[in-house]
């Protein structure tokens, strides 16, 4: 790769500017400075420092909000060849993971991205990103039974932390709810409302901490916003 593409690449200057910059000396590959045009370097063994300093090159990150159908896995292999999240995101050259997991039967938000870091950081409990869904659930909970949901159920083998729940709408013979958790474990929002003796018949997630599902279509993604990526990190 040319060397003055490669300094644009990595946010030193634009092509032309930096042109000017190896003409002025300023560039050095493997400790030699480097002030002719057309010097090419690989990428992946040459040192190249500007003004002495190391030049590195930027990881292209891609975050993306997909709103998960029902039907699909989000793991990005299936032993059993059913569909994953990533059949639905097409074109993307990076090698893009989801951020954390919503069960087979569950629709709504997930993250896909390749930046190790906010998947960590958003999948670790400590950090307390709340998630927002919506539950149709089997018949009408008392008061009591939502403030048990409220302050911490017994799950296997563990005590959940307090969550939200409210009621939105009651039917005959179901509700939908909405609840607020900002934990992850396995089917945790399904094992709760099972605990209190309402299961689920189906979930969504509408919400990771601000970023909201909004209008986009089951099955479809966008990229998430300068701003988005800003609040996540
Ligand atoms: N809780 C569940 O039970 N299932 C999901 O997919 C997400 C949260």
């Amino acid at each position: 790769m040319r060397l003055q593409k490669y300094l644009a690449m990595c946010g030193i200057a634009s092509r032309r500017k930096s042109e000017a910059l190896i003409l002025q000396g300023r560039v050095k590959v493997n400790g030699k400075v480097i002030d002719e045009l057309g010097y090419k370097i690989d990428p992946d063994t040459d040192i190249v420092l500007f003004d002495n300093k190391r030049v590195i090159k930027k990881e292209n990150y891609i975050y993306i909000a997909l709103n998960k159908p029902e039907g699909y896995i989000t793991t990005v292999k299936d032993q059993f060849n059913r569909p994953t999240v990533l059949d639905l995101v097409k074109n993307i050259n990076e090698r893009i993971y989801p951020v954390g997991r919503l069960d087979y039967d569950t629709s709504g938000l997930i993250f896909l991205t390749n930046d190790g870091d906010l998947t960590y950081r958003l999948t670790h409990p400590k950090h307390e990103v709340e998630k927002v869904y919506i539950a149709k659930i089997k018949g009408i909970p008392t008061e009591e039974e939502l403030n048990k949901f409220r302050n911490g159920l017994k799950i296997d083998d563990y005590i959940t932390s307090k969550a939200k729940i409210e009621v939105l709408k009651k039917y005959n013979n179901y509700s939908i709810v909405k609840i607020t958790i900002h934990e992850g474990k396995n089917r945790q929002v399904r094992k709760m409302c099972e605990k209190i003796n309402h299961p689920v018949i189906s979930l969504k997630r509408v919400a990771i901490g601000k970023i909201n599902l909004g209008n986009l279509k089951k099955g479809n993604w966008r990229y998430l916003s300068k701003k988005e990526i800003e609040y996540l990190k």
